[in-house]
């Protein structure tokens, strides 16, 4: 059975990034119909935070990308941390090391002198026949890994390819502090064992922590996962993803009214690809994810792409599903949602509409405060023709048997028509007297959405 992770550090607001992460750790999971674990590494106690473990919790609760198991917290697996230690200390797979800070850079000083990579030279390494220093008195051991010295760490990595470190490049890892408590890589190696994890897949920026973390989990005698690094996303402008481009906070992606299966359908496409299938369901992104379909090269964040999906599911979204969601954006913004009809000023608004936040800026033209137009707008469009027209329109409007749009429609038809005069000569004065705004949707639906005693009130404000 496949069993994927993710594994995210608390220590700021869920970014693209590990959103896309997950995201592919949770399909392939789904597509394998196996097990999406997720994994709080909050060790770093300095940096980590509950909000920004609630960040990640809200993130993936956004995206419906719901861990069959956990949240799993480091913090309280520590016992198990050290337990594992105190086995590799009984076992010969680790050591204590006594060398002093002082020591160690004196160590790496003698390496860079001698242009090798800095290392820890083995001193307190054992082997068959060598005799340890003595140990200083009271000083606090770090735990070495006991690191293989020769040959090739090498795996077959999902996206990249093969992937080989000379073991003679990786250090003798320090897994516990002086203080006892286990260090990053162990953690990650201690808990994809437990979790009985078989697909890895997580940032390029991890590629080599893996040959270290192969090698401890060899030392263990533990099954090797499967890895895959994802390349990261790039700005538009080819350089590292960044507040330089805009929002790279998940959450404020929601904040901003893009919909969840946009951004889903948005993030998989960054770095995977269905032949040439630009938009599908989360349905279709799990049958058909596959990381061989992951990309070797960096995707490229384009938000015009982001927007022009988001424009898509605007469209499928059923007008009651948008004015639910739309309702506290319009509340937010000071106009009252209960005041019109908002499912059909969804309706008339979404096909243009490539936000959930520029729904209700559109909908504030029914249910916001109303702001009359500037009096030199007014008096540029407002001749004499244009008053007659519109004092004709307001009397006969009052009259009209049903007020809906074609009703509105034909009623402006026919006083243009009567006076030989074109659309904007009505269109334009009736929307600035009306709405205070010279453009708006279709004028005959906005007329009809706004309700007759509204439409003739401001009319008569303006003439009066
Ligand atoms: N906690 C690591 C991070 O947030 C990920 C570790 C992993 O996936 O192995 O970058």
């Amino acid at each position: 059975i496949v069993r994927t992770r993710f594994a995210p550090s608390p220590t700021g607001y869920l970014h693209l990034g590990g959103a896309r992460t997950a995201l592919f750790s949770w399909a392939y999971a789904r597509h394998h119909q196996g097990v999406f674990v997720l994994r709080i590494e909050d060790t770093d106690l300095e940096r980590s935070t509950p909000e920004a473990v609630q960040a990640i919790l809200d993130g993936m609760a956004w995206l419906d990308m719901r861990p069959d198991e956990g949240p799993f917290y480091q913090m309280q697996r520590m016992d198990r941390y050290r337990e594992v230690i105190a086995k590799m200390l009984a076992e010969g797979t680790a050591y204590y090391c006594y060398s002093s800070p002082e020591e160690i850079e004196a160590m790496r000083e003698k390496a860079r002198a001698a242009g090798l990579k800095p290392r820890y030279d083995g001193t307190w390494r054992p082997e068959p026949g060598k005799t340890l220093p003595p140990v200083p008195a009271g000083r606090k051991p770090v735990v070495r890994f006991k690191n293989p010295l020769d040959g090739a760490t090498s795996w077959n990595d999902m996206i990249k390819g093969p992937i080989s470190f000379d073991n003679s490049e990786l250090d003798d890892l320090i897994i516990a502090r002086p203080d006892g408590t286990p260090t990053y890589n162990f953690c990650v190696v201690v808990d994809d064992w437990d979790m009985r994890i078989t697909h890895v897949l997580r940032g390029d920026d991890h590629v080599n922590n893996t040959p270290r973390q192969i090698n401890i989990l060899r030392a263990l005698g533990a099954d090797l996962p499967q890895y895959g690094h994802v390349p990261m996303i790039l700005g538009p402008d080819g350089e590292k993803l960044s507040k330089r481009h805009g929002a790279v906070n998940l959450l404020e992606y929601d904040k901003q009214g893009y919909l969840p299966e946009a951004m889903i359908n948005y993030l998989a496409r960054l770095g995977w690809s269905h032949g040439n299938d630009e938009l599908f369901t989360r349905e279709q992104l799990v049958e058909w994810f596959d990381t061989r379909n992951l990309t070797k090269s960096p995707a490229q964040w384009d938000p015009k792409k982001l927007n022009w999906v988001n424009a898509h599911y605007i469209k499928q979204r059923a007008d009651a599903d948008l004015a639910e969601l739309v309702a506290p954006r319009i509340r937010e913004r000071g106009g009252d949602p209960g005041a019109v009809d908002l499912p059909a000023v969804m309706g008339l608004l979404k096909d243009r509409a490539e936000t959930l936040n520029q729904l209700a800026e559109g909908a504030l033209l029914f249910c916001g405060p109303h702001q009359p137009a500037a009096p030199e707008l007014l008096a540029q469009h407002l001749d004499d023709q244009a008053r007659t027209l519109l004092s004709e329109f307001r009397a006969e409007a009052a009259g009209l048997s049903a007020w809906t749009t074609d009703s509105l429609d034909a009623l402006i038809k026919d006083v243009l028509a009567r006076h030989d005069a074109k659309m904007p000569k009505l269109g334009i004065p009736l929307r600035l007297v009306v709405t205070g705004r010279k453009q708006t949707p279709a004028i005959g639906a906005v007329l009809a959405l706004l309700g007759r005693d509204t439409v003739l009130a401001r009319l008569a404000a303006y003439q009066a």
